[in-house]
């Protein structure tokens, strides 16, 4: 062997350079067992939460092979063992697997999905269902689920809203849901018209009716029997009063309408002349029991007035004779009294009209061409047919009679029920006036004693008692039918 010194040193390097290289190998195959280069990058760590009701997305979790000795890796696939139910809120376990050279590398993760989900409201509708303006919205039914509680239909909570219904629920986590059911019945929402004028002007009436109302809404339901009405008119004390018709429903909604009524006590239309100082007495629905003590009283004063007469007691229509023949004044009131049957038409009227003419001349042997209106011609009592005041006072006048209201009420039948007092209402009344029409009743007996003090004071105080005839002042009221 002629091995040299070199030689032998050269093969032991080399020999020591293999047991190296196999060291290293030897160490890298440790490493790629136990998995120390292949890492899992988790940017939201091991333990993460998603939002329920949203996609599941880990696309931003890899693994990848590290290089030893290096800052570089080599992306792994990935492979998701487990399953995530982002519609059911809960903790799921999910493990992640990454093979480098065959051998698997397993990441646990645990995954919580949370419950951002509302529960879900289920309205039902009836197509044939009509909600009632009046009587209110009645339910149709509604259900509420949620993806973690189940059925939440019995912690719904309802809210009515101006023609809607507002159903909110909440689930254990706090989400909540609301949805609005629209309800069409404000369409069916009646509207109350008024009968007559809503701004109505009266003058010294001895009471007030209101011409009424009807309340109906676009179906024909009528709802006029429900309407509340408030207010009050004292027809004995000028002013403005307002009457306020109004109708509400179950759920708090109303409709209404008003009405202003203004009284006057002066101002009747035409007026005497300054000079003249003049009263005229005047008396209606009789003749009766007290037209007698009347015709007396008003004879011992040398007064003059005038009737205004009905059929309504013929025992003494012969008082009619008698008041003809001491100078007064007869003028056709009413045969029957009967609004509702006189103001209905223009025939009735007339019948009742020609009626109380016929008695009129059965006594005096004349035909009169004086008249009052039963409730004067401003009466709001004849609204059951519209527009007939206007009618009938131009045909009266037009056939030439003359129709008088007055602008003195004694009060006697509108809650006076003392002489005392009927007097001195019909002082007051008259005190300051030129020329005042007063209205009396002559079936009431206070009232007939009431006129004695009015003698008194009328004469005291530089007045004269006339009766009325076709050119005395008018003292119309303003017609409100
Ligand atoms: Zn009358």
């Amino acid at each position: 062997m002629n091995e040299t010194v070199k030689d032998k040193t050269r093969r032991q390097i080399i020999i020591a350079l293999v047991c190296a290289l196999i060291f290293l190998l030897f160490m890298a195959a440790i490493i790629y067992i136990t998995g120390d280069c292949v890492l899992f990058h988790l940017p939201r760590g091991a333990e993460f939460s998603v939002d329920s009701g949203t996609a599941f997305d880990d696309s931003d979790i890899k693994a990848y092979f590290k290089i030893p000795f290096s800052n570089m890796g080599l992306p792994l696939e990935l492979e998701r063992l487990g399953y995530v139910d982002v519609n059911t809120p809960g903790s799921y376990e999910i493990v992640y697997v990454a093979s480098f050279m065959g051998v698997p590398h397993g990441q646990r993760c645990i995954v919580t999905v949370l419950d951002k989900q509302a529960p879900t409201i289920g309205l039902e509708v009836d197509p044939d269902y009509r909600a009632d303006w009046l009587e209110g919205y009645v339910e149709e039914g509604y259900t509420a689920t949620d993806g973690a509680d189940g059925d939440l239909t019995d912690k719904v909570r309802i809210k009515r809203l101006d023609g809607a219904v507002e159903y909110t629920v909440s689930d254990s986590a706090g989400n909540t849901a609301t949805v609005t059911r629209h309800i069409d019945y404000q369409l069916n929402c009646p509207t109350i018209t008024l009968n007559g004028a809503a701004e109505l002007c009266l003058c010294a009436l001895p009471w007030y009716t209101d011409p009424g109302f009807t309340a109906v809404d676009a179906q024909g339901n009528d709802y006029s029997d429900k309407v509340r009405v408030e207010g009050q008119v004292d027809s004995d004390a000028a002013g403005e009063y307002e009457i306020v018709y109004s109708l509400a429903n179950a759920s708090g909604d109303t409709v209404s309408a008003k009405r202003t009524v203004t009284v006057q006590m002066d101002d009747c239309g035409e007026m005497c002349e300054p000079e003249d100082k003049t009263i005229y007495l005047t008396f209606d629905d009789g003749p009766g029991p007290y037209t007698d003590t009347l015709l007396d009283i008003l004879d011992a004063y040398g007064a003059k007035a005038t009737f205004f007469v009905t059929g309504a007691y013929p025992e003494y229509a012969r008082c009619i004779k008698r008041a003809h023949e001491a100078g007064h004044s007869i003028g056709v009131h009413t045969f029957t009294h009967w609004y509702g049957k006189i103001y209905s038409n223009e025939e009735n009227f007339f019948q009742d009209f020609l009626a109380t003419q016929k008695l009129i001349y059965d006594q005096t042997g004349e035909y009169t061409q004086l008249y009052r209106f039963p409730g004067g011609s401003s009466n709001t009592a004849s609204f059951v047919n519209y527009g007939i005041m206007t009618r009938l006072s131009k045909s009266l006048e037009d056939m030439g009679y003359r129709y008088f209201d007055w602008n003195v009420n004694s009060g006697d039948a509108d809650g006076l029920t003392g002489a005392t007092s009927v007097a001195n209402a019909i002082i007051r009344g008259c005190a300051g006036k030129n020329c005042a029409v007063v209205l009396q009743h002559d079936i009431k007996g206070f009232s007939v004693y009431a006129v004695e003090k009015v003698l008194q004071w009328g004469q005291e105080n530089g007045y004269s008692f006339k009766a009325l005839d076709t050119e005395s002042p008018g003292m119309h009221h303003q017609i409100v039918n």
